[in-house]
């Protein structure tokens, strides 16, 4: 397993269940990028209806984890809302809830009224709210780490500050990866090394069309409860945290790491109607620039190691 974050940390632990003998190597630390960053909702409401069934999976998947395993995880019911300032937003909260009923989920429009009336003083304005009591929220920072520690209980091998530089392949087939402590061998790999996929793919000729985003979080001292829950509406999202403080976020808005490879990414997720497969044939592959072949060689997210080696620890 490449990567310890949420992905990989849950991957193996299923994968470790079916019998499976499976080492996590993880160039930083547990849930150091993305899992230990996020919003740290667990959300059915809004979702594309095709993304429906695996979040009502994970939703359970939730569920059984914090009877399992307690209330360090940070998981609790308290419900997603949406919060409407037009009436176009209000029509497309009521067309998504054909999907709701559908999947038999247990959203439903409030008034202003009622929206006001969760939200303690909110002065927002907001003409009515798309409302799901049963999502929820954990604490990503808290939570992963957990998990992974009750993947090693079960049988996991995870290390640390261990990068993994390639795959060793061998007759055509994946034999082992080549870490910067030594090789270890296998023959499965998961990828699951979250923004830096697509760099570690692009070494093996595997095309992963992927952009990086730049997104911004704040978190607030504990304060006072306005809303147990997480809510957004088009300008800001927030959620409380277990700590009494609350994570902010605009809900949308996120920079894209400008590279050649990442411009180049879009194209390649671009439809494929003839035009654009004329010109996507005169595209450079989507591979990332000047990185090195050899295995022996530091990548650069393998430079880029003592780096956020020294962040972690400094955080
Ligand atoms: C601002 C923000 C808010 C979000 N809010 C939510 C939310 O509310 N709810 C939700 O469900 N999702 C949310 N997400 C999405 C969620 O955080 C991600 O989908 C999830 O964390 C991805 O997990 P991951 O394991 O794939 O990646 P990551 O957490 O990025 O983990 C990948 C790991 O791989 C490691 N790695 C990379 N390359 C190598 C290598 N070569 N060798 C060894 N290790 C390597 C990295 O160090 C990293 O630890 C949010 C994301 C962001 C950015």
């Amino acid at each position: 397993m490449i990567g310890g974050g949420v992905i990989g940390v849950m991957t193996a632990w299923h994968l470790v269940q079916k019998g499976l003998s499976v080492v996590l190597c993880e160039k930083g630390r547990i849930a150091g990028e993305q899992s230990s960053r996020n919003w740290g909702w667990v959300r059915q409401q809004g979702r594309d209806p095709s993304e429906l069934p695996i979040m009502t999976e994970s939703l359970a998947i939730w569920k059984r984890l914090a009877a399992e395993m307690g209330e360090g995880l940070g998981f609790r019911q308290t419900g997603v809302m949406y919060l409407a300032k037009t009436q176009r937003e209000i029509d497309g909260f009521e067309a998504w809830t054909e999907h709701s009923r559908a999947h038999q989920l247990d959203t439903r429009l409030l008034t202003a009224t009622e929206a006001a009336a969760m939200l303690k003083g909110a002065a927002g304005g907001w003409k009515g709210a798309l409302w799901t009591a049963s999502d929820a929220r954990a604490e990503p920072w808290v939570a992963v780490p957990m998990l992974a520690a009750a993947a090693e209980e079960r049988g996991v091998l995870i290390r640390e500050a261990c990068a993994v530089r390639g795959l060793d392949i061998a007759g055509g087939k994946v034999a082992g990866v080549v870490t910067e402590a030594g090789r270890v061998a296998c023959d499965h790999v998961v990828v699951a090394a979250g923004a830096w996929s697509r760099l570690f793919l692009g070494r093996h000729g595997v095309k992963l069309p992927q952009l990086s985003v730049l997104a911004s979080v704040a978190a607030t001292e504990p304060m006072p409860e306005i809303f147990s829950g997480a809510a957004a509406d088009d300008d800001f999202a927030f959620r409380r945290r277990a700590d009494g403080g609350y994570s902010l976020a605009p809900p949308v808005a996120a920079r894209m790491i400008s590279s050649s490879a990442g411009c180049l990414c879009v194209l390649h997720l671009l439809p494929a109607d003839p035009a654009q497969r004329l010109a996507r044939r005169h595209l450079p592959p989507c591979r990332p620039q000047g990185l090195s072949r050899r295995l022996g060689h530091a990548a650069p997210l393998g430079r880029m190691t003592p780096r956020a080696r020294s962040s972690a620890s400094a955080s």
